[in-house]
């Protein structure tokens, strides 16, 4: 039994505890005891982050920094996360269950890249000179937009943050992060490095805390801030987005997700059946990107259950520090609970678990359902654990149709050889991220986000800088 570590908020370029004192336990999901004590952030610890990030806004040199200047600080910043990739790995290994063996690589790489990308996409973008009528000039300036608050979710919790901080730095703002209160480690020690890489005092601030009625809420609440970016549950996107309409602050969320696979009858399918296993149990299915419904053709329907089943048993559950180790614990006690009690109710309407379930501690095995109908809670809602639903359909207008009756619209992903199907498909299904044979390949330069209710606006490449600046038109008659 190790002794628990300490994790602070980081404000004004210093750890700092909270004005009060008070702290809260982050549990270790694998050993099930408490492993960080962490400062537990109030309304007063807020208020002092975000006027830090106010000074450094309006007073700092960060946002009036030469472009290069400012890039060449996250390009630092990026070598450092790589250089530091097994403790930050193991920092949200520790935190939430996801094996090291893909935190301290996938992660910490994907996290180092973000730096790296908005560094040179902030570096390379230009501005439109536009003719205007005689005598006058036209142009576009693309200023920092101010104070950023960042809120995170636990699923991959470096990655996420650095998704958000990374464009808010490189396109000048200042930020407050507010990571999810089961995964704050790796939040406070990215804004260390941030100093150690040169970025002045303010520019990046960590508050830790709860979110509804805590240090969440008063972030989000606080006049301070000029721009919200969210990723985390649906129903607390509807929470900030009240709290936003005070002050009409602009919001970007990136919310749930009820992806599905499609595979039809002429898909390979050694490929298909490994990627959408992939796509329901990777990161023990906690992925907003996650195929949890995987829509078949009846021609090979059985067959793509036998063979899902048998990657599902073959896959290695266990303690997430051990580098063999594929499927982990799910993230908290509250979170297993849940993911078990959705297996349980589906199963008395009728689904038949194939293979999978709960096992002992917070782990549940990757699980293989049949039978569930559309209707049932299992298909409708989000389960976040490593759980796929499979369904038989006969036409590709059946497997559109079930593939759209959510009312999420983040992910979707088609199998098959025929590329006129692929390109028809792809254009019919309400999804913002569709995937032809293959599952969550990403490029930072293309729009990120989703239909319906799986978020509003998009985050990569440009249209990152259209969220994280404000657009300026100057008219001069010379
Ligand atoms: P969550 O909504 O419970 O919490 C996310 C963050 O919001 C946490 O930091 C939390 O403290 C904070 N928060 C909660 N209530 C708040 C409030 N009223 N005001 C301000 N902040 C508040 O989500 P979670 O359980 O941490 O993450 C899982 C969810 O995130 C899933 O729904 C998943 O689909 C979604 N997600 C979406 C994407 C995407 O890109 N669309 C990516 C990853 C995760």
């Amino acid at each position: 039994m190790t002794e628990s570590i300490r994790i602070d908020h980081f404000i004004d370029g210093a750890t700092t505890p909270s004005v009060d004192g008070a702290t809260m336990p982050s549990i270790d999901p694998t050993t099930r005891s408490v492993w960080a004590d962490v400062a537990l952030g109030s309304v007063d610890d807020v208020h002092r982050a975000v006027e830090s990030a106010r000074r450094a806004f309006d007073e700092g040199p960060w946002p009036r920094m030469a472009q290069d200047e400012r890039s060449a600080l996250l390009r630092v910043l990026s070598d450092l996360l790589l250089a530091n990739a097994d403790e930050f790995g193991m920092l949200d290994t520790r935190d939430m269950g996801r094996p090291f063996a893909q935190t301290r690589t996938n992660d910490v790489q994907r996290s180092a890249a973000n730096f790296r990308f908005f560094a040179d996409h902030a570096a390379l973008a230009a501005d439109e000179s536009l003719p205007g009528r005689p005598g006058h000039h036209i142009y576009t300036r693309h200023e920092p937009a101010g104070v950023v608050a960042a809120i995170s979710p636990w699923n991959f919790p470096l990655m996420q943050a650095t998704w958000k901080i990374a464009p808010a730095l490189a396109y000048g703002n200042t930020v407050v992060l507010k990571p999810a209160e089961q995964s704050p480690a790796s939040a406070t020690r990215l804004a260390q490095l941030a100093v150690g890489a040169g970025l002045p005092p303010g520019v990046l601030n960590v508050v830790h805390g709860v979110g509804s009625g805590g240090g969440g809420q008063a972030l989000v609440a606080h006049p301070g801030i000029d721009l919200i970016t969210f990723t985390g549950e649906t129903r607390t996107g509807e929470a900030i987005m009240r709290e936003a309409a005070k002050g009409v602050r602009g919001v970007s969320f990136e919310l749930g997700g009820k992806g599905a696979s499609i595979i039809f009858a002429d898909a390979d399918l050694d490929r298909a059946v490994a990627v959408a296993a992939d796509a329901a149990f990777a990161n023990a299915g906690q992925i907003c990107l996650a195929g949890t419904r995987l829509l078949v053709h009846r021609d090979v329907y059985q067959e793509v259950v036998d063979r899902l089943v048998k990657i599902a048993e073959q896959m290695s559950i266990g303690d997430p520090r051990d580098p063999a180790t594929q499927v982990g614990p799910l993230s908290s006690e509250e979170h297993h609970a849940k993911v078990t009690a959705h297996l349980r109710d589906a199963e008395r309407d009728g689904a038949v678990t194939v293979t999978g379930g709960a096992r002992d501690g917070w782990w549940v095995a990757p699980t293989v359902m049949v039978g569930a109908s559309q209707e049932m809670r299992i298909c409708r809602e989000e389960v976040f654990g490593p759980v796929v639903t499979v369904h038989p359909f006969d036409t590709e207008d059946e497997a559109v149709a079930a593939a759209n009756a959510t009312r999420y619209g983040l992910s979707a992903m088609i199998f098959t050889r025929e590329l006129s199907r692929a390109h028809r498909v792809a254009g019919r299904l309400r999804a913002g991220n569709v995937w032809v044979n293959c599952f969550w390949v990403r490029d930072l330069r293309s729009p990120f986000g989703g239909f319906g209710q799986s978020g509003i606006g998009r985050e990569g490449g440009t249209y990152s800088r259209e969220f994280f600046t404000e657009a300026k038109t100057v008219v001069m008659n010379i």
